[in-house]
């Protein structure tokens, strides 16, 4: 199990170790999605919010 720190609420995560790039978490305390950028270092950022756009 990794720790990485919340960028939002700077809120401790638990990791599984294997996590992959690419990969969306919720920081379970303030409820942000984050996603993962690099596993070796563990680095996360803020997901892009994703704009659901059905219009023409
Ligand atoms: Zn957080």
């Amino acid at each position: 199990m990794t720790t990485v720190i919340c960028v939002e609420c700077d809120g401790e995560l638990e990791m599984t170790d294997d996590v992959l790039v690419g990969e969306i978490v919720e920081c379970p305390d303030c409820g942000v999605e984050l996603e993962v950028t690099s596993v070796s270092p563990l680095t996360i950022e803020l997901a892009p919010e994703v704009e659901e756009d059905w219009g023409e």
